[in-house]
Order: C-alpha cells, then sequence, then structure tokens
C-alpha cells in the first residue's frame, strides 16, 4: 500500500516538473516561399518553386555576430517552408537576429559549387538567403517571397547560385516525370552536380578546339558542366543529355565499361566504337530529346537521314550504325516518331533531290497517295522499361546486351504488342544500305 501511494506521489511529481519545463519553452516558427525567375531562353520566363532544398534557420544576439543553428527544414512542392523553433526559459524574453540559409542538397540530388573540390566537407554551400537588419522579437516570422532573380537581396540575386536554383527545378521536373513512370524508373542513387566546372589550365587548344567538355561520370555519379573562358555549357539540353548519362549508369547492370574504353583510347567519340560505347551517348542524347520535347514542351530533333549516316559511317555497313552514338539516336527517335510514315529517309542528293545542308529527316511528298498504316506507337517508357528485368527476379540489362538485336528483344519481351518482325523495320530505318521509306515498312 505504502509502494502504491509513493509511486503516485513519485509520477505526480514528474507531472509537476514536465509542467514547469513546458512552461518555461517558448515556441517559434520562421516560413516563407522560395521561388526561381528562370534565366534559360530555353525555359522563357516563369517563375518556378524551389522544391525539396534544404532551409537552415541560424541566430545570434549580434548583428554581425556568430550565428548559430537554430533548425532546419524542407520546401515543399510549392516552394514553401515552414520550420518550428523553440526557446526555453530566459532567453524567450530577448529578441534575436535571424539567418537563413538555403543548401541545394537532399537525398535525389546536390548541387556542389565552383571550389568544390575531393574532401566530402563544404561540397555543398549553404547560402544566406535572408538576414534581419534588427532583432526579431515575434513568434512568427514569414519572410513571403523570396525570388531567385537579378538584383535580388543576399544571395540571391548571385549569378552561379541563381543557376543552380534553376538546376535544381529543372532536374526536379525531370525526377518527378521519370518517377511517374513508376519506382523502378526513378534514380536510385543521389546526382551530384558541380557547376561551374573548369579544371584546365587552358580552356582552347592550338588549333582552337575546345580541350574540355561537359560530361557525367559513372564512377562517382557526378554531373560535371563547363564554363570557361568562351563556353557556359548551362543549356537545358546540355543539363538534360548529362543527367541522363547517369540514369543509364544506374539502370543497367554492372559496369558500363565506359571508364576503361576511355582510358584505353582516351576518348569514347572513336571513328567506330564498341556497341555498348556507342549506346551510352546516343541513348543520352535520344533521352534528352523525348524529355525536352514532353516536360518542357521543346521540339525534339528529328532522327538522321541516310545520306548522313552514310557519310558518316563510311561504309555501308550495317553494323557501323550500331558502332555510332549518331546510328542509336535515330533508331530510338524513330521508334518514338508519330507519323513516321510522313518522312522520307532519304538525305539531300537522294531520290527526293533536295539539295539541303540537313542531316534531319523532313516531309515527304504527301499529295500523291494515302496509305493505311499500322504501327505499335514505342514511348520514351518503353524505351526505357528496356533497361529493368524482364520478368520478376530478374536482372537489369548488362552492357553485352547494349547492341541492335539485343536490344529489340528485350524491348518486344517489354512491349506486348510489338513483333520482332515490325521491330526489325527500325533497323531497315538506320541501315545506310537500305532503300525502305517508313510508308513502305508500316503502311499499305
Ligand atoms: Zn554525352
Amino acid at each position: 500500500m505504502k509502494n502504491h501511494i509513493l509511486k503516485i506521489l513519485f509520477l505526480f511529481f514528474l507531472y509537476s516538473l514536465s509542467f514547469i519545463v513546458m512552461a518555461g519553452e517558448c515556441k517559434y516558427q520562421v516560413s516563407g516561399t522560395i521561388q526561381v525567375k528562370t534565366i534559360l531562353k530555353e525555359l522563357k520566363k516563369q517563375t518556378l518553386p524551389i522544391i525539396g532544398a534544404k532551409v537552415k534557420i541560424f541566430k545570434s544576439q549580434l548583428h554581425k555576430g556568430i550565428y548559430v543553428p537554430w533548425g532546419e527544414g524542407k520546401t515543399k512542392s510549392d516552394g514553401s517552408f515552414s520550420i518550428p523553433l523553440t526557446l526555453k526559459g530566459k532567453k524567450c524574453e530577448t529578441g534575436r537576429f535571424i539567418k537563413v540559409k538555403l543548401k541545394f542538397q537532399n537525398d535525389l540530388l546536390e548541387l556542389r559549387h565552383k571550389h568544390a573540390g575531393f574532401s566530402p566537407f563544404f561540397k555543398v554551400k549553404a547560402n544566406t538567403i535572408y538576414r534581419s537588419s534588427e532583432k526579431v522579437t515575434t513568434s512568427e516570422l514569414d519572410l513571403g517571397k523570396m525570388i531567385f532573380k537579378k538584383n535580388a537581396n543576399y544571395s540571391l540575386g548571385v549569378g552561379d547560385f541563381r543557376k543552380h536554383a534553376e538546376l535544381w527545378t529543372i532536374y526536379s521536373k525531370v525526377f518527378d516525370y521519370l518517377k511517374s513512370f513508376g519506382e523502378e524508373f526513378g534514380f536510385q542513387k543521389r546526382v551530384a552536380v558541380k557547376y561551374p566546372h573548369n579544371s584546365l589550365i587552358s580552356d582552347y587548344g592550338p588549333d582552337g578546339k575546345r580541350l574540355e567538355r561537359s560530361y557525367a561520370n559513372e564512377l562517382n555519379q557526378t554531373i560535371y558542366i563547363i564554363k570557361n573562358s568562351r563556353t557556359d555549357d548551362f543549356t537545358l539540353r546540355t543539363l538534360v543529355h548529362e543527367l541522363m548519362h547517369i540514369w543509364a549508369y544506374q539502370h543497367i547492370k554492372g559496369p558500363s565499361g565506359l571508364v576503361g574504353y576511355w582510358l584505353q583510347n582516351l576518348t569514347t567519340h572513336t571513328p567506330f566504337a564498341p556497341a555498348h560505347i556507342a549506346f551510352h551517348e546516343g541513348f543520352a542524347e535520344f533521352a534528352a530529346q523525348r524529355i525536352l520535347q514532353e516536360v518542357f514542351e521543346k521540339k525534339a530533333s528529328k532522327p538522321y537521314n541516310r545520306s548522313f549516316l552514310t557519310t558518316l559511317l563510311a561504309g555501308k555497313k550495317l553494323k557501323f550504325s550500331e558502332g555510332k552514338d549518331s546510328g542509336w539516336t535515330s533508331l530510338l527517335l524513330s521508334m518514338t516518331l508519330e507519323n513516321i510514315q510522313n518522312y522520307t529517309y532519304f538525305g539531300p542528293g537522294d531520290v527526293y533531290g533536295e539539295d539541303l545542308d540537313k542531316k534531319k529527316i523532313i516531309k515527304r511528298d504527301l499529295s500523291q497517295s494515302e496509305y493505311l498504316c499500322e504501327r505499335t506507337f514505342i514511348t520514351l517508357k518503353d524505351i526505357l522499361s528496356t533497361f529493368l528485368p524482364l520478368s520478376q527476379g530478374g536482372e537489369n540489362v548488362k552492357r553485352a546486351k547494349l547492341n541492335f538485336g539485343d536490344f529489340l528483344n528485350r524491348l518486344v519481351k517489354r512491349v506486348p504488342e510489338l513483333t520482332s518482325k515490325e521491330a526489325r523495320k527500325y533497323i531497315e530505318l538506320v541501315n545506310p544500305r537500305s532503300y525502305k521509306e517508313p510508308f513502305e515498312l508500316f503502311c499499305n
């Protein structure tokens, strides 16, 4: 009995103790919305939300004093954030200076600055996007809209950081789009991007040729976007192209073989590469074009015509198409091209005789006759699904299967309506030796 009373007394003691602590705790909140006004002409002038970036709140007793971390949170899908904060005891009474920093880092993506080196620390900077000029005494601080734009305050107006904001929104859109196909279509590991990047002392060779290009490193899953004395690769196409290289690395089983090939040849752009090497460049360009079209409402470029493929291949053997990135780009763009029967694959100087200095296919003369066409339309999702296991417990595509024949076989297994016979018709279109037109292949 006595024990019981003691227990009740002890619980009552704990209860009142917690009440004292509660009474001494004050609650605060810092909120706002972060957006970016786009610079890239491909995106026109839009104001887009910064989604899923890290927001950090700091406090100090002096305006130019030492700011200590107070709390952090993440921006939501509309770019807004609201971070609850607490203080205890006497500190509640006095005001404090507040600083807000933004860091472009989450589980999927991190953006590295110009001087990010090999150290795993300090690769991603948190930049100030707000600092109070007076002590804040209210419990709720709403900072309203904070927009990355020209002449904006703090780091919101700083060139490279503003470009990071834009890059962040572009990649967020691509991540969301790919994930909308299914979880397995998303990125599997965090992607890092370094912009601006320039590791060479000299940007151009004596012949005026560029020495360094933007690239996606498979070993550290990092994209390097070049900005040097004459060039800035910060374009929508380059950003998406490099990202899709990483997507391919993350969705094939085992290493791509690119690293070894590069060490042997010091380039992956040899005249005729093994199919699995040419595949990566061709695929990245194809996927970038379709994403530009489907996510950013841009016109995708067309497949190459046979004249171009022939001159490029300097020989009329099909296997050469497979050993060229342009062959792969053409094949994949053709499969996903709407109304393919309206185009001619002959280029300038061929049957249609137009002497245009163009590498891409053009619309043919449609006046002669009408055709009844039957074709299984292939989507970007279908092409991407070719990388994924064909059955439960199966494996993603291996580099040995990255040739025209095996790749199409996998596609046929992924797309039930597509027959092997129909799939092979696309090989005809990128075969420099063939004279078949799409309307002959797909229509009656
Ligand atoms: Zn590339």
